[in-house]
């Protein structure tokens, strides 16, 4: 198997944990017999310090001849005062709509080795192992009309969706609970919505194409609620694009740090793989960042770039032995075992090895 990684390790924490992930990959490749090669490209603030734009022309050349993207994180307050089309962030958004990904996956996962990382109680995050399913490229953050008049004092935004934009994000969801628990919860507001009545009745019929795989619908305020509650019960949960985005967040709550937490985009020229933190400036330099987001992104990217179902499982395992064996980063040492100390950067990326 052959890959072509572009690595765009970014700002802060970035480089740091993704050091840890493309490690991982080496690793893989050198086991597999696979061969791996790294691109590497500048983003972020990182990239406008050495060439003054937050996404140089040279990286997106770059990523747009890879297999996959790899991204580590993008931010820097040192530009604060620049434009927001000239920040570090704008090269974030600039990549990910030059590559097109419509699908934003994020898994949440409750590890049982870390259940006092969460507020939640043991016996309700037991087992939860969620894929969330996001469309990110339509839906209320880019639907037109859109404008704030200030005159008026009025403002609005748009959710709009066309039934083509739900297909395809519907059929990714179908694959993907194929290959899993055989379950799609989907999400919207058809009580109230014509959008999200087009919505469910356009992935009512593509469920049609999947036979074994459930269907359930659900609205969105009472999954804000059962993501607390039965969290179990689900398996891939499909979403329009802002409720992808508060649900996700919610549910990240069941792992318990943002430290790790993978996502992956999919669908569009070339997949784009993030942790979902950010540049975390208040801990760059110092070593303690967790590497395990970034490390499970690699995971993903060995799953959905790679067709290395067993590895990406190889991966995902040798984290879970690693929290059970006790060793913490500081993000997630509550309920680390008395006298022990948090683990490195580098020594938790070494330790999954
Ligand atoms: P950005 O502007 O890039 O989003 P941020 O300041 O919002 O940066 P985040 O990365 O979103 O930072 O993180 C918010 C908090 O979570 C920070 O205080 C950070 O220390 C913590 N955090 C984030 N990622 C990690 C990680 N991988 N390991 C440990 N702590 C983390
Ligand atoms: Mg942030």
């Amino acid at each position: 198997m052959r890959l072509k990684i572009a690595v765009l390790a970014g700002d802060g924490i970035g480089p740091e944990v993704t050091h840890q992930a493309t490690n991982i990959l080496c690793a893989v490749a050198e086991l597999g017999g696979h061969e791996f090669t790294f691109v590497e490209g500048l983003i972020g603030g990182i990239a406008i310090t050495e060439t003054g734009s937050p996404l140089p022309t040279a990286t997106l050349d770059a990523a747009l001849e890879c297999d996959a993207v790899l991204l580590g994180a993008v931010g820097d307050n040192k530009f604060n005062a620049l434009p927001p089309d000239k920040r570090p962030e704008a090269g974030l958004l600039q990549i990910r709509q030059a590559l097109g990904g419509f699908a934003n996956l994020r898994p949440s996962i409750a590890y049982t080795a870390l259940s006092e990382s969460s507020p939640l109680r043991p016996e309700v995050t037991k087992d939860v192992d969620i894929l969330f399913v996001r469309e990110l490229l339509g839906g209320l953050y880019f639907g037109a009309p859109r404008w704030w008049d200030r005159e008026s004092n009025e403002a609005i935004n748009t959710m709009r969706y066309t039934r083509d934009e739900v297909v395809r994000v519907a059929r990714v969801a179908f694959e993907l609970a194929s290959n899993r628990r055989q379950k799609v919860t989907s999400v919207d507001k058809a009580n109230v919505l014509e959008v999200s009545q087009l919505w469910r009745a356009t992935v009512t019929e593509v469920a049609k194409e999947y036979p074994s795989v459930t269907l359930e619908h659900q609205l969105v305020d009472s999954m804000a609620m059962h993501i607390m509650n039965i969290p179990r019960n689900f398996d891939v949960v499909l979403t329009e694009n802002l409720f992808g985005d508060i649900l996700s967040d919610e549910a990240g709550v069941i792992t318990g740090s943002l430290g790790m937490l993978p996502s992956a985009t999919i669908g569009g020229a070339v997949n784009l793989y993030e942790p979902v933190h950010g540049s975390a400036p208040d801990i760059a330099g110092t070593g303690k960042a967790n590497p395990l987001g970034a490390i499970l992104t690699a995971a993903m990217v060995l799953r959905h770039s790679a067709n290395l179902e067993q590895d990406a499982r190889a991966v995902e395992a040798a984290v879970n032995k690693v929290l059970d064996a006790g060793y913490r980063t500081a993000d997630i040492a509550r309920g680390q075992q008395p006298g022990q100390t948090p683990v490195s950067t580098q020594e938790m990326g070494k330790l999954v090895h």
